[in-house]
């Protein structure tokens, strides 16, 4: 076991090496997205598998508002045969 209190770093006002976790926001409540177009295909496909399954909130790092907005629009997609339901 690590001794948080041991080392603690000093404060600082801001951390600019923002990585993944840092995000307070998901990808698309940043742009300000209020509609996520199905008809987006490189958007959408970012958040496939190559075998066409959806990522999960988890791993896309999507809202719950935002990740149901996608899965409506790739439902839509691959309904409108943009997009696959599997290969
Ligand atoms: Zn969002």
């Amino acid at each position: 076991m690590r001794n948080m209190r041991q080392a603690k770093p000093t404060r600082r006002k801001r951390r600019f090496s923002a990585g993944m976790r840092e995000q307070t926001q998901c990808r698309f409540c940043r742009e300000g997205t209020k509609y996520v177009d199905y008809k987006d295909i490189e958007t959408l496909q970012k958040l496939l598998t190559h075998r066409g399954k959806i990522f999960s909130r988890k791993r896309s790092g999507n809202c719950a508002g935002c990740q149901r907005k996608v899965k409506t629009a790739i439902k839509r997609a691959r309904f409108m045969a943009l997009l696959p339901f599997s290969s």
